[in-house]
């Protein structure tokens, strides 16, 4: 028997028929660009998070392209990332002619390293570059210590973006929810992340009134008041009318969703904590658990057995950003962010499912208890 990854063919039965029915109705009107779905959907996001402002866009890489377009990000300025992240995260940056400086993650969170991101700010202040914004990640599903980064930005002059692609849905102790904690924040439709869509999608917050103009204008070929007028260089990248539609249905249960993960987080933590390294996270935050991630220095062998059981799991990320092919001329080569470097050989993540009941889960502890214990 092969338990699943996640919840998502659990959840297509379950909403089948008002999909089905939203669908129908996209069919019927036409309204395939811009219909009146998207603009429905982006209500519901600022309902959800508290977000002043919500903009669908097509996919969650364009969206941290549009935020630092809208910035202003000109060519050779630096953007502080964390080397810990999907590629994403440092591509834009310089498909726009940016430079990102990789700065090292906590060990515990996997989040950007504040000490270190303080250091890696007064190298380039040093070097004389324009510092632009810090980009910090917002791993698993869990807020980054997005207090402490934005104090830094604040004291140094920098736009802080916040790459919650994996954290839509997580909130504070102090109620305040993803999609307000930073100046900009970016997530991603993507059917994996926990809302997810059924092809590509991705949506924009702020709380800021010009910056939201700006980027609803980037959204549409940088469009004008005026049919036809542009304004500025922007780009196509217009959430589906189709999307939209799927992404209404998942809304209206996504909070009892995202009620479920943390439960199943804290029953596997109960369970394996005491033979691996379990995901900690600050007293009553909630996370939106994209991934539940363990540590075990014997990581490989351990995903040989689980997978033995028939326990699927996956590694998020095998090689941090500074020791990318692709990327490796913007950082130090390897032992240069050892947080990084350890985190990407131990790192497994075990099957995150909202809808299982505690037999399941069982099954997965089991399974690495064998292993482990
Ligand atoms: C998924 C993801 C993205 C990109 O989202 P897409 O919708 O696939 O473009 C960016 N950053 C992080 C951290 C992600 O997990």
């Amino acid at each position: 028997m092969k338990v699943p990854f996640t919840g998502l063919e659990v959840q297509k039965d379950r909403l089948r028929h008002q999909i089905d029915a939203r669908i129908s109705k996209v069919l019927d009107h036409g309204k395939f660009i811009m219909g009146p779905e998207v603009g429905e959907f982006e209500a519901e996001l600022s309902k959800f998070c508290g977000a002043q402002h919500s903009i669908g866009v097509a996919n969650g890489t364009d969206a941290l392209q549009i935020a630092l377009m809208a910035l202003g990000i000109e060519a050779g300025d630096r953007v502080f990332v964390p080397s810990f992240t999907y590629t994403a995260t440092a591509e834009v940056i310089l498909v726009l002619g940016g430079v990102p400086v990789f700065v090292d993650v906590d060990p515990v969170t996997f989040n950007i390293d504040a000490d270190d991101l303080v250091e890696k700010i007064s190298q380039v202040k040093a070097s004389g570059h324009r510092a632009l914004c810090v980009i910090g990640v917002d791993l698993f599903g869990l807020p980054a210590d997005w207090e402490a980064i934005n104090a830094i930005c604040a004291e140094h002059g920098l736009a802080s973006i916040a790459d919650s692609a994996q954290s839509f849905g997580a909130a504070l102790a102090d109620g305040r929810s993803v999609g307000t904690l930073a100046q900009i924040t970016t997530t991603s439709f993507f059917p994996a992340k926990p809302l997810g869509c059924y092809g590509d999608g991705g949506a924009i917050f702020s709380q800021d009134e010009d910056l939201a103009a700006v980027m609803r204008s980037i959204r549409v070929h940088g469009s004008g008041q005026q049919k036809y007028e542009t304004v500025r260089v922007g780009m196509n990248s217009r959430l589906d009318t189709l999307q939209a539609a799927v992404l209404l249905s998942k809304i209206e249960v996504f909070g009892e969703e995202i009620r479920r993960r943390n439960e199943l987080a804290d029953y596997y933590s109960a369970a394996l904590g005491d033979v691996c390294e379990v995901p900690q996270k600050p007293a009553g935050v909630t996370s939106a658990w994209a991934q539940y991630t363990i540590r075990s220095s014997e990581r490989d062998a351990l995903q040989q057995h689980l997978n033995n059981e028939g326990i699927p799991t996956a590694i998020y990320y095998p090689l941090p950003m500074h020791l990318q092919k692709a990327y490796a001329q913007f950082g130090d080569g390897e032992g240069s962010l050892m947080q990084s470097e350890n985190a990407s050989r131990e790192v497994l993540s075990l099957p995150m499912n909202p809808y299982w009941a505690t037999q399941e889960a069982d099954m997965v502890i089991a399974a690495v208890k064998s292993f482990l214990a």
